[in-house]
């Protein structure tokens, strides 16, 4: 592949993969998984085996598919890559499993949403590298076993709880992966702006950093806005000045909070009190699926304790009420 610093005027598609780690060295934060796969990595390789099929969970944008490619990188084995919902027939999976060489590698995205007849026919795959094909219909029919290349399956999910037990129990290495520390994202964004060939300053790159969701996929995103207006409006380098123009014009808050964060939090606020309000209604109010209010809204707010979960539902936080500019309500007298 050419080298990214070459190209900074790569198309938006390309950004992506131009600002992904090849290696694991060069893969921030994570400390424990990456510390994990080092050695699961080297074991297989010593051992010439395919490596123990490996889950990773966790929020969108926290590099589940960026590990699975270090991963096939670093074992010197092949990568193949689909997902869940993508996979429609017993067939697709067997058309893809059949075709896998020795110690492949193979990621399937968004695992949780794999159809139950496709399910079934990994649990055999994964346990003991076999396909049951059912060919021909009716009195007919009849089961023939395919042996397959041993390989490891990797599977990433947003919604641990979403994975069938069978399913999950088949995973050897389950690794969760954290929202990143604004220390490891201002080693993304200053690795992503060299990447893109741009100068920024130190409290150019916190600036970015800090308002990033706890997320990379965010801060390579708020990165490249915040070059666009360095380029155009500014003189080409990122101050702190221009980043935090830059974000609030593009509507993200100085904790890090979008639109869609926001018109939760004052839903919360000004249509309930602060709660306790379920998931469900929340879901119907902002016309969003309850799926994306749970993988993609809820876990970065719950991680920065404005909204609490309650068995009665979701609840504001006093710093919820704080970081609104509102007063909370005084509880109700006993
Ligand atoms: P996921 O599969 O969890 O949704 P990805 O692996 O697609 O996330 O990562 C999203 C983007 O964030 C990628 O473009 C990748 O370059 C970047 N990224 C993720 N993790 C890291 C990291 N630890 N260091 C640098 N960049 C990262």
């Amino acid at each position: 592949t050419p080298d990214p610093t070459l190209r900074p005027a790569a198309q938006p598609e390309d950004a992506d993969r131009a600002l992904r780690p090849q290696m694991l060295d060069e893969f921030v934060g994570q400390h424990e998984a990456r510390a994990n796969l080092k050695v699961f990595i080297q074991s297989a390789k010593i051992r010439e085996e395919a490596m123990d099929h490996t889950l990773f969970y966790g929020p969108p944008g926290l590099g589940k598919t960026t590990l699975a490619q270090i991963m096939a990188r670093e074992l010197g084995v092949g990568f193949r890559m689909t997902s869940g919902p993508v996979l429609a027939k017993a067939g697709d999976l067997a058309a893809i499993l059949t075709n896998l060489e020795a110690r492949d590698v193979l990621f399937i995205d968004e695992i949780h949403r794999l159809n139950p007849v496709v399910e079934e026919v990994l649990y055999p795959a994964m346990e003991d590298f076999e396909l049951d094909l059912v060919i021909g219909e009716g009195p007919a029919a009849r089961t023939v076993r395919i042996e397959l290349q041993p390989f490891t399956l990797v599977g990433a999910t947003t919604r641990l709880g979403l994975l069938t037990t069978p399913l999950r129990d088949r995973f050897g290495i389950p690794t969760r992966l954290q929202f990143y520390t604004e220390a490891e994202l201002c080693q993304i964004v200053s690795r992503g702006a060299r990447l893109l060939g741009v100068a920024a300053h130190e409290d150019g790159v916190r600036e970015i950093a800090k308002r990033a969701r706890g997320t990379p996929r965010i801060a390579g995103r708020l990165l490249r806005r915040v070059v666009d207006f360095a380029l155009v409006e500014g003189d080409g380098t990122i101050s702190q000045a221009l980043a935090d123009d830059a974000l609030t014009r593009l509507g993200v808050d100085h904790l890090g909070l979008d639109g869609a964060d926001r018109r939760y939090l004052l839903l919360l606020a000004e249509g309930y009190g602060g709660g306790p309000v379920g998931v469900e209604t929340i879901a119907a109010a902002l016309s969003e699926s309850r799926d994306a209010i749970e993988e993609v809204i809820e876990p970065f707010l719950l991680q920065q304790s404005l909204v609490a979960r309650t068995p009665r539902g979701r609840m504001l936080t006093a710093r919820a009420w704080h970081h609104l500019g509102l007063s909370a309500p005084l509880p109700p007298s006993q």
